[in-house]
């Protein structure tokens, strides 16, 4: 079960990732992460990543493959593995082919948790936080019972600055102009599967679940 996950901010990717990592065993390995382990063990590239990222520079992209590649050579990663972050271009895709061919493996599904933008925006822009002790509300999903007040406190509400429309709009933009690219190298490989991401949570992993079945 080799795959990637592929998601917009505000999809829900992170919490479909959970459920499938703990109903199907596999590893979930995020670029985070793998960048966290290979410093931590001190490995050759992850002393090299650190060293860009200590001079607030970006870690090239032959330091992070060669993290990637290691990491996929591990034993947890036999039965299969999430990938979620990592490619970010089609030249790091191109790069992954490389790296699973070498390993004698394959991409089975690209997964693309699929929100319209209208949608991504109510749901990123919509957290509240209360001034005076710090609780969470969101106007849709979670919304405080007296607009503008904190239930726990009477504390006044408000909006943080990367949550404003602009702000969110223009992270939504950027990344969706990084990820066509992506898409389609994906789907002219015949990888891509969208999931509808508009759904329910449980609904969505569902539809994810079915999917993944026919791979065991
Ligand atoms: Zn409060």
């Amino acid at each position: 079960m080799n795959l990637v996950l592929m998601g917009l901010p505000g999809a829900g990717k992170g919490t479909q990732a959970e459920r499938i990592v703990e109903k199907y065993g596999i590893p979930h390995i995020s670029t985070g992460d793998m960048f966290r382990a290979a410093i931590k063990e001190e490995t050759a590239l992850g002393l090299e990543a650190k060293s860009f990222m200590d001079k607030g520079e970006l870690v090239p992209d032959e330091v992070t493959i060669g993290i990637v590649r290691e990491r996929l050579g591990k034993p947890d990663c036999e039965k299969g593995f999430l990938l979620d972050g990592f490619p970010r271009t089609v030249a790091q895709a191109d790069a992954l082919e490389n790296i699973l061919s070498d390993l004698s493996r394959k991409i089975d599904y690209v997964i693309n948790i699929d929100v319209d933008q209208e949608i991504l925006m109510e749901r990123l822009t919509g957290r509240r936080i209360c001034k005076s002790c710090g609780a969470t509300y969101h106007l849709v999903f979670n919304p405080p019972t007296k607009e503008g007040e904190c239930d726990r406190c009477g504390g006044e509400l408000y909006q943080r600055e990367d949550d404003n429309e602009a702000t969110v709009k223009n992270r939504l933009d950027v990344n969706i102009k990084q990820t066509k690219p992506l898409l389609d190298f994906y789907e002219n490989k015949g990888y891509l599967r969208n999931i509808n991401g508009q759904q329910e949570i449980g609904k969505v992993f569902t539809d994810l679940d079915s999917l993944l079945r026919g791979l065991q």
